[in-house]
């Protein structure tokens, strides 16, 4: 099984990470993006979730060095949740732009 770089699902969410995370004074983070995969979408079902795990999903909640970085996208609900200097989850919400991409790439 393929495990999908999410620069080749949604180029566009890339960028407009790199831009967000800059902005935030998080270059290294910027720097990761390019070269995340999808390991894993979530399986909640709401209509409206896009969020992807970009490192193997934990068990239960994330690890002692986790946290999450609120950032402000002009559409839609877009956090990311790190664990010590990884970013292991996109939390994307509202964003009826890139969803069936992401579904389509991770079934
Ligand atoms: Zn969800």
């Amino acid at each position: 099984m393929t495990v999908p770089r999410v620069i080749d699902v949604v180029p566009e969410l890339v960028s407009e990470l790199q831009r967000l995370l800059t902005e935030r004074g998080e270059p290294a983070l910027a720097a990761q993006v390019a070269q995340l995969r999808i390991i894993d979408r979530c399986r909640c079902g709401d209509h409206f979730c896009s969020t992807f795990y970009t490192a193997p999903r934990p068990t239960g909640a994330f690890g002692p060095g986790h946290r999450t970085i609120a950032l402000v996208p002009e559409t839609g609900y877009l956090n990311v949740d790190v664990v010590g200097y990884d970013i292991v989850q996109i939390e994307l919400l509202y964003r009826d732009d890139l969803k069936a991409k992401i579904h389509a790439a991770m079934p």
